[in-house]
C-alpha cells in the first residue's frame, strides 16, 4: 500500500514524487553536462526527411503537412512571419552528412561485433551496423527502408518547445499513438499499415471516437483508492496495483509511457513558450496548469517514465564502464565516459525504483510481450506523420529513448550482459536525452506549481 505512503520506496515503481524529485535535483546537472556539452549526446542522427508517413497522405483529406498546423493558428497571417509555426518548426543549425559505409571501415579501428556495447568498442563501430534490425527491438531503427542514411542534427541548436504545431494533424497523431493502446484487438505480428483512422475534420465519426478515447483514458480507468492517492499528490501508482478493470499491468504500463511521453511534451511547449501577440520567449503557467497539472494521473505518468528510464539508465552501467567512444578526439572521449559513466553511478546508487522483473509473468507472456513490441514499433513509425520537423525530431527521439529503455528493461541480462542484444549509438543518445527530457520537465513542474501557488496567494 505504498501508494498512501510518500516515503516509502520498495523494489516496484512505488517510490514518492518527493524521492523522485530529491533524485532529479542530484542528477539533472549531471544530465546537462552530458546531453548539452558533450559532441556525442548532443547530436542525434535520424531520417527526418525520407520517410513517408506509413499510414496515411496529405490526398486522403487528413492534416499531415505543416501548411495545415499554420491555418489553425487563429489569426496566424496577423504575426510576424519569423513567428509562425512554419519557422518555428524549422530545424536550425547546420547539418553534418551521415559519413558513409567506406568512411567509417576507415575510421573504424577493428572489426566490431555487431555494435554492441562492450569492451573495445567504440562509436563509429556502432554507426557502421546501425540499420541493422534486431527481433528484440521495440523501435524501428532510424534507417529502415530508407534510401539515404540520414543527416546528424544538433539538439543543442534544436531545443523541444512551442512550435505551433497544432490542429487536426496533430490530433490525428496522439489519436493514432494512443489506438495502439488497445490491446483488446487482435496482435499483429506484422508492421500496421492501416492503423490509425482519419480523426481530421472530414472524419467526424472518427473525429469523435477519438475524444472518446481521451475520455476514457481521463476518466475511465483509474481504482478509487489509486485515484485519490493521486489527487492527493501523495505518491505514484504501484506498479503491481495496476490492475485496472480487465486491463493487466503490462497495458497499463504501456498507456503510462505515451502519455507521461506526451505530458513532457506539453510540459516543454509550455515552459518554452511564444506569446504570439508579443514576440517574447517564456513560461506559460496557464498553458502547463491545462494541459498538464490540472490532470493529476499525467504527472503521476511524468514521474513514473522518470523511474523507468533511471532503472534503464542504472541497469547499462557495467556495459557503458566499457564502452569506447572512438571519435578522433581522445581527451573529449574521455571527458564523454567519465561524465557518462559518473551519471550512471548516480542512478545506480539511488536504489531499487523500478522492478520490471513483474512484468510479462503470466501463462500468455510471450505473445503479450511480442503484442507490446509491435504496438510500440507502430508508435515509433507513426512519427513520421508528424508534420514539423522539430516535433518529429523530438519525438522520433523520445520515442526511439522509451523504446531502448523497454529493450533494456526487458532484453537486458545485467548479470550476464554478453548476450544482451545490440545497443545502437542512435539508441544510447536517445536513451540520455530521453531521460534528460523528463528530467527538466520535473523541474518545471517544480517550477510552475510555485509560480501558481504564488499568483494564487497574491491578493
Ligand atoms: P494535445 O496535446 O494535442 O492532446 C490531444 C488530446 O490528448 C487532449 O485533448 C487530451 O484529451 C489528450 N491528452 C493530452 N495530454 C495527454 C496526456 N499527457 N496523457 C493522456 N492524454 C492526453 N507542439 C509544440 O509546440 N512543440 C513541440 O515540440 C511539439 N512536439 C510534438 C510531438 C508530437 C509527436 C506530436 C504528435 C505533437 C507535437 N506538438 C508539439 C503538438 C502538441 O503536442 C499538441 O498536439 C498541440 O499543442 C495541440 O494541443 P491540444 O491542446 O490540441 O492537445
Amino acid at each position: 500500500v505504498c501508494a498512501y505512503e510518500p516515503n516509502s520506496i520498495v523494489s516496484d515503481a512505488c517510490v514518492s514524487y518527493s524521492s523522485l524529485d530529491s533524485i532529479n535535483a542530484a542528477l539533472s546537472q549531471q544530465l546537462q553536462a552530458v546531453t548539452l556539452h558533450t559532441d556525442f549526446f548532443s547530436h542525434y542522427r535520424l531520417n527526418l526527411y525520407n520517410k513517408k508517413c506509413p499510414f496515411w497522405t496529405d490526398e486522403s483529406g487528413t492534416c499531415g503537412n505543416i501548411a495545415c498546423a499554420v491555418n489553425t493558428i487563429e489569426n496566424e497571417e496577423d504575426i510576424p512571419l519569423s513567428w509562425r509555426a512554419e519557422e518555428l518548426g524549422k530545424l536550425q543549425g547546420p547539418k553534418a552528412e551521415h559519413p558513409g559505409k567506406k568512411l567509417q571501415k576507415e575510421r573504424a579501428p577493428q572489426k566490431p561485433l555487431q555494435g554492441q556495447l562492450g569492451e573495445d568498442v567504440g562509436e563509429s563501430c556502432v554507426v557502421e551496423y546501425d540499420d541493422e534490425c534486431d527481433e528484440r527491438d521495440y523501435c524501428v531503427p532510424e534507417d529502415e527502408r530508407a534510401t539515404s542514411k540520414g543527416d546528424y542534427v544538433s539538439l543543442t541548436d534544436n531545443p523541444e518547445r512551442f512550435t505551433g504545431y497544432s490542429g487536426p494533424s496533430s490530433q490525428q497523431v496522439w489519436g493514432a499513438i494512443y489506438r495502439e493502446n488497445c490491446f483488446s484487438k487482435p496482435a499483429k505480428n506484422q508492421e500496421s499499415t492501416s492503423m490509425p483512422p482519419s480523426f481530421g475534420p472530414k472524419n467526424p465519426f472518427q473525429a469523435q471516437a477519438a475524444n472518446d478515447l481521451f475520455s476514457v483514458m481521463k476518466e475511465g480507468s483509474m481504482q478509487q483508492g489509486v485515484k485519490d492517492a493521486i489527487a492527493n499528490g501523495l505518491s505514484m501508482q504501484p506498479i503491481d496495483q495496476l490492475e485496472f478493470d480487465q486491463e493487466c499491468v503490462e497495458k497499463r504500463v504501456f498507456h503510462r509511457v505515451v502519455s507521461g511521453m506526451h505530458a513532457s511534451i506539453s510540459t516543454h511547449l509550455c515552459y518554452d513558450f511564444l506569446n504570439q501577440t508579443t514576440g517574447e520567449w517564456g513560461p506559460n503557467a496557464e498553458c502547463f496548469k491545462s494541459r498538464v497539472l490540472d490532470h493529476p494521473e499525467r504527472i503521476s505518468n511524468l514521474y513514473f517514465n522518470y523511474a523507468l528510464l533511471l532503472r534503464a539508465v542504472g541497469k547499462i552501467n557495467k556495459s557503458l564502464k566499457d564502452y569506447t567512444f572512438c571519435s578522433a578526439d581522445p581527451s573529449q572521449n574521455a571527458r564523454t565516459k567519465m561524465l557518462v559513466v559518473a551519471l550512471s553511478d548516480t542512478v545506480k546508487s539511488s536504489g531499487e525504483i523500478f522492478d520490471e522483473s513483474i512484468m510479462f509473468q503470466s501463462p500468455d507472456a510471450i505473445g503479450l510481450k511480442e503484442d507490446f513490441k509491435q504496438r510500440f514499433r507502430n508508435i515509433s513509425r507513426v512519427m513520421d506523420c508528424v508534420g514539423c520537423d522539430k516535433c518529429r525530431l523530438w519525438g522520433k527521439l523520445q520515442t526511439n529513448g522509451y523504446g531502448t529503455a523497454l529493450k533494456i528493461l526487458f532484453e537486458f541480462d545485467e548479470k550476464n550482459p554478453r548476450n544482451n542484444p545490440p545497443l545502437r549509438r542512435t539508441e544510447l543518445v536517445a536513451l540520455m536525452n530521453t531521460l534528460g527530457k523528463v528530467s527538466n520537465s520535473l523541474s518545471a513542474l517544480q517550477y510552475f506549481r510555485s509560480q501558481i501557488e504564488e499568483s494564487s496567494s497574491t491578493p
